[in-house]
C-alpha cells in the first residue's frame, strides 16, 4: 500500500495477463527509473543492481509487444520543467514581482493530491508539466501509435511503477480521451515480481535484452528522478546552463543530495545564486509548504517526494530487511547509471530533441502545452 496512506487502488495483474493473451491488442509497457534498481532484489540481486535489460527480456517473455522506458519521458519532463523554471527565474530577476516562486516539481501524484487537499491557495506554484508517466503515455498514444498506424484504442498502455499513488494518477479524468485513458493501468514493482514468479520467469537466469527505441533512450539526468533530490538536480543541470550560457563541469550538485527530510541548497553558478529546497516524506513537505506560505522560508525552486528516499522507497517496491541500507544502495545504483552515461543532461537526449523537431516545436510551445501540461484542482479530503 501507499506508505503515506495517500491512495489505495486495485490490483490489475489479471487484466494485464488477459490483455497479453488477447491477439489483437498491442500491449506496451513503460518502467519508472526506480524500478530497475529494486526489482532484482526478489531474484537474488543486491539493492541498486541495474537489471533493466533483464526486465526487458522478462516483459517480452510475458508477451509485451513493446518494452519502453519512462526515463525517456523524464528527460522530456525536464525540457518542460527547466524551461518553466528558467522563464520564472528570468522574469523574477528582471524585477517582475508578479512571478510565482518557488516553482515545485510535480511528478509525485501523492504530494500533488496532498497540496490540492491541504494548500489549495498554492495551486499556481507547482510546475504544470505532467509527470514522466503521463508524458510518456500521451506521447505513446497520440504520436507514436499514430506513426505506427495503430488506433489509439488498439494500444494498451501499461506503466510499471513504484507505488499505488500512480494508479490514482492514471485514473485522473484529465489524463483521458473519453473512456480511453493515456495509461490504461499501473502495475507496481511487487505485482510484477509476483507475475514473474507465478509464470516461472527468473530474472537471475534470463538473458538480458535491449529496451525498445524510440521511447527508450535516456540520459543520466532522467535516471536520477528515482531518488530524493534527483528531479530538481536534473532540472537545475539544464536550466542553469541555459541561463548562464556556460557548460557546468561538475553537474553532480552535492548540496541537493543527502537524506535529511527537509534540506536547503544554496547553489552558486557564475553570477547566478539559487536557493533550492528538497523534502521527502509528506510530514517534511507539509512543514516546508507552511514555512513558504508564512514567509519564513524563501526558495526559487523546490522538490517534494512523498516517500522517504523518493521513488526508490515507494510503497509498491519490495520490502527490504534493512530499509536505510537498501535505500542508500538503490540511490547509489541510480547515481552509478547516471555516471556511466555519456549524455547526462536531458537537453542532450537525441530522441527527445527529435520529438520537438517533428511535433512540438520547442519547450513551452503551444503544442507542447496542449500535450504535455496539466492543471490542478482544489479537493476536499474524504
Ligand atoms: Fe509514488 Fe514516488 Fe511519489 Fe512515492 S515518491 S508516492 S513512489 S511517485
Amino acid at each position: 500500500s501507499c506508505p503515506v496512506n495517500a491512495i489505495t487502488a486495485g490490483d490489475n495483474t489479471l487484466k494485464f495477463l488477459r490483455d497479453l493473451a488477447t491477439p489483437n491488442k498491442i500491449v506496451i509497457t513503460q518502467m519508472a527509473p526506480a524500478i530497475r534498481v529494486t526489482v532484482g532484489e526478489a531474484f537474488g540481486f543486491e539493492p541498486g543492481d541495474n537489471v533493466e535489460n533483464k526486465l526487458a527480456a522478462g516483459l517480452r517473455k510475458l508477451g509485451v509487444d513493446y518494452v519502453f522506458d519512462t526515463t525517456w519521458a523524464a528527460d522530456l519532463t525536464i525540457m518542460e520543467e527547466a524551461a518553466e523554471l528558467q522563464d520564472r527565474l528570468e522574469r523574477y530577476f528582471s524585477g517582475d514581482k508578479t512571478v510565482k516562486l518557488p516553482i515545485l516539481t510535480s511528478c509525485c501524484p501523492a504530494w500533488v493530491k496532498f497540496i490540492e487537499q491541504n494548500h489549495a491557495d498554492m495551486l499556481d506554484v507547482p510546475s504544470s508539466a505532467k509527470s514522466p508517466m503521463q508524458m510518456f503515455a500521451t506521447v505513446a498514444k497520440d504520436l507514436w501509435a499514430k506513426e505506427k498506424g495503430f488506433a489509439r484504442n488498439q494500444v494498451t498502455s501499461v506503466a510499471i511503477m513504484p507505488c499505488t499513488a500512480k494508479k490514482y494518477e492514471a485514473s485522473r479524468p484529465e489524463f483521458s480521451r473519453g473512456l480511453n485513458y493515456d495509461v490504461d493501468y499501473v502495475i507496481t514493482t511487487k505485482e510484477l515480481i509476483k507475475i514473474f514468479e507465478d509464470t516461472g520467469i527468473n530474472l537471475k537466469e534470463i538473458e538480458g535484452q535491449e529496451i525498445d527505441q524510440v521511447l527508450g533512450e535516456y540520459t543520466g539526468a532522467g535516471i536520477i528522478f528515482g531518488r530524493t533530490g534527483g528531479v530538481i538536480e536534473a532540472a537545475t543541470r539544464t536550466a542553469v546552463e541555459k541561463m548562464t550560457g556556460k557548460k557546468v563541469d561538475n553537474i553532480e550538485f552535492e548540496c541537493l543530495r543527502g537524506w535529511e527530510g527537509f534540506r536547503t541548497c544554496e547553489l552558486e553558478v557564475g553570477d547566478l545564486k539559487l536557493r533550492i529546497g528538497v523534502a521527502h516524506g509528506l510530514r517534511e513537505a507539509g512543514k516546508m509548504l507552511d514555512k513558504i506560505r508564512s514567509g519564513e522560508e524563501f526558495f526559487h525552486a523546490i522538490e517534494i517526494m512523498a516517500c522517504t528516499g523518493g521513488c526508490i522507497g515507494g510503497g509498491g517496491q519490495p520490502k527490504a530487511r534493512n530499509k536505510k541500507e537498501a535505500l542508500e544502495k538503490r540511490a547509489e545504483g541510480l547515481n552509478d547509471i547516471d555516471r556511466s552515461k555519456e549524455l547526462r543532461r536531458s537537453n542532450e537526449n537525441p530522441e527527445v530533441l527529435a520529438i520537438y523537431d517533428k511535433y512540438l516545436d520547442y519547450p513551452l510551445s503551444h503544442k507542447a502545452h496542449e500535450l504535455l501540461h496539466t492543471r490542478y484542482f482544489a479537493r476536499i479530503k474524504k
